[in-house]
């Protein structure tokens, strides 16, 4: 596992394959090529999970409305995943009950809704979780006691998975990709690539701490950057296809609010008859999505005042007694979808499965892109694009062996490790904490703090989160910066003081750990204080011809 004074040799090689992007897929990919024996490197511009896989609705779900679009094979894929996800990784991605009402004034009639289910339960007829079941109105609001019922038919309700730690999934699978043999460098910006009589035979990358450039080879590559595809080889490369067509979606967080659902609601929006979710999460509520054109740097993605007025509209008019305000949204977040560029066809018949395409015929050989991929099927895209890789390579293709192997989190009885943890005078709520976002491999954060006790303090009263986590995300996570570990390790981010009350002795255990001065502490700081800015409530001053979710179907 790399430390974070790694010398910068180690990156020599040589390299079967070089990963771009550490996202969800890109760990995935790397994780399965270096399992299956290649020499992979990956290389991240920013941080893991930096991308949009920490921007979704984090629903591990066999994609209902697919069925709209006739995709079966893609939920059959969709329901196979998930199932396998409750298995390999249940202290992350558990089952939950998802509630969708009918109402008479809804586009999608309840017949319909009911045969969807009733193909749902088919294609996922492997499943260990109950089958849907119908609710007349009335057992509806016995469920939901806050539910509009003007109109209201009834209800169907189904399980689907949440992964509320999106963040832990990733780190898990790169200390996975790195135990393999993958080495893992972030902060890492693949620049452009590395051309030998007209093949790719590497990239030429900037270490956006220092500025340096350097370059790695490998007779593959394999861009896995989710919505920034088309961005990575615009330098020293003949011009590519487009082929992301992404569309921004935005979340809204909210505090538990009156009437608020205790299942994940599903249902049809009033407005403009997309499907609208409330989620409860990490205590709050998740309430999305949009979905509107963006062709901008996906790092820009924001929710504007439209987006946010017409998500606050399809609760209040779902939760009559809900009566949200902008002033109730906590934060916001958005990410831009990778979906494949598709101009010619309505965005509802945009293919939403995984491609591989192939840059030879572009005059790039040597590349190989990931279109599309979602967070529910990253290890199928995985196995797809390596079996690929061995292909490209002239080499026989080995077993895949990540559907039989779960993540070390999951190597283990958690009872027993909480209550291991409570006999180590841990707090119940830092023991719950612990075991909740690291499963079995709590005992190893605890154990980090071996040579210096002081460590297991608490650091934010509210969670029970320890100063030895922060210290055990740098030391075994990857994590580079302060921004590294609040936001996409501890998950502070997500807590409503974003981690900030906290944020200057967050800044001094790591400055301890890292040897980091008091200046670059404050450095620290104010890039976490920027990051933060991102979630930001929009004004509604900018808000422009009212309330909507966006031009496309999602
Ligand atoms: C609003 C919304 C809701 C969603 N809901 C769900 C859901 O409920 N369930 C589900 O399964 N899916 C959902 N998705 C889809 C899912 O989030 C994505 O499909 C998935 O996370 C894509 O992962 P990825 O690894 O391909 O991309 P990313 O996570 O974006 O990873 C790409 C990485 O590449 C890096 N990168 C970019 N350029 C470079 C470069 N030049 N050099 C090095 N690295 C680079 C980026 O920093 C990034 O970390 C949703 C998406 C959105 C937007």
């Amino acid at each position: 596992m790399r430390g974070h004074d790694e010398p910068f040799e180690n990156l020599k090689g040589p390299f079967d394959v070089i990963v771009v992007g550490a996202g969800i897929n890109g760990l995935g990919v790397a994780r399965d090529a270096a399992e299956r024996g290649l020499r992979v490197i990956l290389l991240e511009r920013d941080d893991l999970c930096s991308g949009v896989s920490a921007w979704s609705g984090r629903l591990v779900h066999g994609g209902l409305r697919y069925l709209e679009h006739r995709d079966f094979g893609l939920v059959r894929e969709s329901l196979r995943e998930r199932e396998l996800l409750f298995r390999l990784a249940p202290h992350l991605v558990k089952p939950k009950r998802l509630l969708m009402p009918t109402y008479s004034h809804n586009r999608r009639p309840a017949w319909l809704i009911r045969l969807g289910m009733i193909a749902y339960d088919v294609l996922s007829f492997d499943k260990r979780t109950g089958r849907h079941e119908k609710l007349s109105a009335k057992a509806t609001v016995a469920r939901f006691p806050g539910i509009s019922q003007a109109g209201l038919q009834g209800a169907v309700v189904f399980t689907d998975g949440q992964v509320e730690y999106a963040e832990r999934l990733c780190a898990e699978v790169a200390i996975v990709a790195a135990a393999a043999g993958a080495v893992i460098r972030t902060k890492a910006v693949v620049e452009e690539p590395l051309l030998r009589d007209g093949r790719v035979v590497g990239v030429r990358f900037r270490d956006s701490r220092t500025g340096v450039m350097h370059a790695v080879e490998a007779p593959l590559t394999l861009n896995f950057a989710g919505p920034w595809i088309d961005r990575v080889f615009r330098r020293g490369a003949p011009p590519q296809p487009r082929l992301n067509g992404g569309t921004k979606g935005s979340h809204l967080i909210i505090d538990p609010f009156p009437g608020a659902p205790s299942d994940v609601v599903y249902y049809e929006s009033r407005t403009d008859g997309r499907l609208v979710l409330v989620i409860p999460w990490m205590g709050r509520y998740l309430i999305g999505t949009t979905d509107k054109r963006f062709d901008d740097e996906p790092d820009d993605a924001r929710c504007d005042a439209d987006e946010m007025e017409y998500l606050l509209g399809e609760v209040n008019a779902l939760v009559p007694d809900a009566r949200l305000t902008p002033e109730d949204v906590l934060f916001t977040y958005s990410g831009v979808r990778p979906l494949p560029y598709a101009p010619d066809v309505e965005e509802w018949e945009v293919p939403r499965t995984h491609i591989l395409h192939d840059h030879a015929a572009d005059g790039l050989p040597g590349v190989v892109t990931a279109v599309g991929g979602k967070l529910t099927t990253y290890r199928q895209l995985a196995e797809d694009a390596v079996d690929d890789a061995f292909t490209r390579l002239g080499r026989p293709i080995p077993p895949c062996n990540t559907a039989g192997i779960p993540l070390p989190g999951a190597q283990g009885d958690l009872t027993q490790i909480r209550a291991e943890l409570e006999a180590r005078e841990l707090s119940p709520l830092s023991a719950e904490r612990l075991v909740a976002l690291y499963g079995a491999l709590a005992t190893s954060v605890v154990d980090e703090a071996a040579g210096d006790p002081s460590l297991l303090s608490v650091l934010h009263e509210p969670t029970g989160a320890l100063d030895v986590e922060l210290v055990y995300a740098v030391r075994r996570e990857f994590a580079v910066t302060l921004s590294d570990v609040l936001a996409r390790r501890v998950l502070l981010a997500f807590e409503p003081g974003h981690g900030l009350e906290v944020v200057d002795r967050s800044a001094h255990v790591l400055g301890s750990e890292l040897g980091w001065d008091s200046e670059r502490q404050r450095a620290e700081i104010s890039e976490y204080r920027q990051w933060v800015s991102r979630l930001a409530v929009p004004s509604l001053a900018a808000s422009g011809a009212g309330a909507s979710a966006g031009d496309a179907v999602t």
